[in-house]
């Protein structure tokens, strides 16, 4: 019986735990900052209002007036603080679901069971949607998620902001959506010492320096600039001397500065950081899910550079696809070897045994008996083209 362990399976969704909660607890702090905020605004003005009636600096109507203007602003509080209650109760929702989802694991006790076959077929599902959103294909994964009832599993509004922010970066050469971010998630990003929000100030100054404002520039850079002066010195003295080149110039640190390119580094730059602070790991889950499987297949044959080293039916053997996510991958570790046919992509034993050509290539007994039945009693080495009798090949013995 194919014992199944829940700990490993679980270990690569954790994201889709840790997410939802992530985002909760943000949600909470943003409103209930906003609530203190308002609150002791309103609070400062009853006071100063108190103050000036018993003064009679303010008159009945005047009174009544501001009074009004108090009550709409706590109305706007109060909605505000409804609309952000009904997204945290989503959030629970969501976060209830999916535990139900995975917890489901621990019923199955065996992988051959067709419930855990059904559990698994949802579990691709939801890594594809993860895939997709990830990709951009925003429209296809809520379809899909739609149709498996996995809804639940897809943080559509969080990659939304991603790619909306990345967007700007990337196309319109803008900052504003990433900045306004930055001063939503201040206390996390300096938490985790990022300097992203840094570099987008930086970004907004070297554009001001590009378009000839070099006063505007001066000004913008002491009030974003050096406020980052105890981390980021050097980098500030650099934007400083840039303020003396022009965008057309080839000395190294400054032309590198004016590069466009720096945009959809920024692009990037925001990905990681949104990514990291929701918990969710840069690759997509799909490619985890794939990588534990090609690290049980690699070998240094995959790896060998030699294309006739490939095994056609060896998924960590294909350059252009899977392969490509083998390349960091450790060797597996393999206690017995497996011969494995190359013609016929099946495994080479005794009953099957490994022949050997006169040279030097080995191929199964089966497939050069089958090809020796095409070929009148002769066999073609696939990797030579060289033609021999079938007696001519010369049983091999696994030791
Ligand atoms: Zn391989």
């Amino acid at each position: 019986m194919e014992k199944i362990n829940v700990e490993h399976m679980l270990a690569i969704e954790e994201p889709f735990m840790k997410a939802p909660v992530e985002q909760l607890k943000r949600a909470v702090r943003q409103s209930q900052k906003q609530a203190e905020r308002e609150a002791a605004q309103v609070s400062a003005a009853l006071d100063g209002m108190a103050g000036s009636s018993s003064s009679s600096e303010l008159g009945p109507e005047e009174m009544d007036k501001a009074l009004g203007g108090l009550i709409d602003r706590l109305k706007t509080l109060k909605r505000k603080l409804e609309e952000a209650q009904h997204e945290e109760a989503q959030l629970i929702q969501r976060s209830k679901q999916r535990a139900t989802d995975l917890s489901e694991l621990d019923r199955f006790e065996s992988a051959a069971q067709p419930e855990f076959q059904r559990w698994c077929r949802a579990r691709l599902d939801r890594v594809l949607v993860d895939y997709m959103l990830r990709n951009g294909n925003v429209e296809t994964a809520q379809r899909l998620a739609a149709n498996s009832k996995l809804e639940h599993f897809a943080d559509t509004s969080l990659f939304a902001l991603v790619m909306a922010t990345e967007r700007e970066l990337r196309e319109e050469h803008s900052c504003r959506g990433a900045l306004q971010w930055c001063a939503e998630n201040r206390s996390a990003l300096t938490k985790v010492e990022s300097p992203l929000e840094f570099e987008l100030r930086m970004q907004e100054f070297i554009e001001m320096v590009r378009s000839g404002k070099t006063l505007a520039a001066i000004v913008y850079a002491k009030r974003h600039l050096t406020s980052w002066s105890d981390t980021q010195l050097p980098r500030i003295e650099r934007a400083m001397m840039l303020l003396a080149f022009s965008s057309t110039t080839q000395c190294p640190p400054y032309k590198a500065m004016f590069d466009e390119a720096r945009w959809a580094a920024l692009a990037s730059d925001f990905r990681a950081v949104i990514f990291q602070l929701f918990h969710l790991p840069p690759q997509p889950l799909l490619h985890l899910l794939l990588q534990t499987g090609l690290s049980a297949l690699k070998t240094p044959a995959c790896v060998s550079g030699d294309p006739a080293e490939r095994n056609r039916d060896c998924p960590a053997c294909q350059p252009e696809t899977l392969g490509r996510l083998a390349q960091g991958l450790p060797l597996s570790h393999h206690v017995h070897s497996n011969l494995v046919c190359r013609i016929t992509g099946e495994r080479m034993n005794e009953d099957n045994p490994p022949m050997r050509l006169p040279n030097g290539h080995v191929y199964s007994l089966a497939a050069l008996t089958d090809m020796a039945a095409e070929l009148g009693g002769q066999v073609k080495c696939p990797h030579t083209a060289q033609v021999f009798a079938l007696a001519e090949a010369k049983k091999m013995f696994i030791l």
